[in-house]
């Protein structure tokens, strides 16, 4: 069967389960749960996993994540499909559910069509757990017990050699507040990295906070001062002490400036606490999806939604620990439509079903079809193997 055969083929099967994807997507909704504490989210994709055939299915890396894999035994091609096991605490107000359910469906209709046994190289499920920035206390702890090697799940499947070989990452997510059957591709994501600070003083707290805030608003502004760089900061703080987070993204991740604005940072602080320290955390790297990939990813919605649905985007704000994984491998992440409000807020939600949860298999779908026939090599970035 050719490439274009192929497609036709899985895109109706895809369109023929579509109430199954649907019916998982909703299932994994209803079961949020924060990073390297997805249990249950975790042991329902395994077991979903485990009836499919030829799929090497392993569980529990890292506290809570599965790797799964379609090897076809033969050189080619090997590909990564990832997903986000975590939520927030009030749901699934980041969309990852849907990740998920696009990763089975793809899994389980690429294992049972039998294309795999007319390609040749992988296709690597990584349902990874913990990309949202959160819980800084249990994951120190995780760390400290060596149950986990890293802050979020790609870092540590990273380091842990699950993404070894791979020569393109690909992924889904849904777009913030993007009713319409619209994709966008091509954007950057801001990367983050934080400071922890956190001062000691004596006598009146409300005399404290300001004598922070008032040093802290001309640092910020200095920061932000190139408009290279944004900085969102929270606060909490116990008797006797005061700490303060400062989130700051960019889309450009240098260490060397990084390092000149943490001493006048210190410097500024001197001046009126004694006793005081900055901790600064890495966080995530700024993502840049990869051209030959995002010229894919716009072929396959071109097809299925017509040329006026792909948009593109220079700059999207947030960041993602996909980021990380984009600097070593080929990576995209296109952003679906089919939603309503803004991520990370109560107000998110799915508007239009299809879009948001059977569209995105189909698009997954062709993309791997097209880089495991060779129709995409990306021999000038990685030699296939
Ligand atoms: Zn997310």
């Amino acid at each position: 069967m050719v490439t274009t055969n192929w497609k036709e083929h899985l895109w109706l099967e895809v369109e023929n389960r579509g109430h199954e994807i649907i019916r998982l997507a909703e299932q994994f909704q209803n079961t949020p749960e924060t990073g390297f504490s997805e249990f249950q989210t975790s042991r329902m994709l395994a077991d979903y996993f485990k009836h499919i055939p030829n799929l090497d299915v392993k569980w529990g890396i890292a506290v809570t994540g599965v790797a799964a894999s379609l090897y076809t035994g033969r050189p080619g091609p090997r590909i990564a499909v990832t997903a986000d096991l975590d939520g927030l605490e009030n749901g699934h107000l980041c969309g990852h559910h849907m990740q998920i359910s696009t990763m089975a469906a793809t899994a389980m209709i690429l294992a049972n069509c039998g294309i795999m046994h007319w390609a040749g190289g992988e296709v690597r499920f990584l349902a990874c757990p913990a990309e949202e920035y959160e819980e800084s206390e249990y994951r120190k702890k995780l760390l400290l017990e060596r149950r986990i090697m890293d802050w979020s799940g790609k870092l540590d499947f990273l380091q842990r050699g699950l993404f070894d070989d791979i020569d393109a990452v690909i992924s889904v997510h849904l777009a913030d507040d993007l009713p319409e059957r619209r994709v966008i591709v091509g954007f950057q994501t801001e990367g983050f990295w934080l400071l922890r600070l956190i001062c000691e003083y004596q006598g009146s707290r409300f005399r404290a906070w300001c004598q922070i805030h008032q040093h802290l608003q001309e640092w910020i502004r200095l920061v932000q001062a190139d408009g290279q760089r944004r900085v969102v900061l929270s606060e909490k703080g116990g008797d006797g002490a005061i700490e303060i987070v400062l989130y700051i993204f960019e889309t450009s991740y240098d260490e060397v400036i990084q390092e000149r604005l943490i001493q006048q940072l210190r410097n500024s602080i001197r001046q009126v606490f004694f006793r005081f320290h900055i901790e600064k955390e890495n966080g995530y790297a700024p993502f840049s999806q990869d051209s030959v990939l995002t010229d894919l990813a716009s072929q396959q919605i071109t097809r299925l939604l017509g040329k006026d649905a792909v948009m593109i985007r220079p700059v999207i704000q947030g960041a993602t620990d996909l980021g990380n994984v984009a600097r070593r491998i080929p990576t995209i992440q296109p952003l679906i439509g089919g939603t309503r409000g803004h991520t990370h807020s109560q107000s998110f939600h799915v508007v239009d079903k299809w879009m948001a949860y059977i569209f995105p298999v189909k698009l997954m779908i062709g993309m791997i079809i097209d880089i495991l026939f060779g129709k995409y090599l990306l021999t000038n970035r990685k030699t296939v193997k």
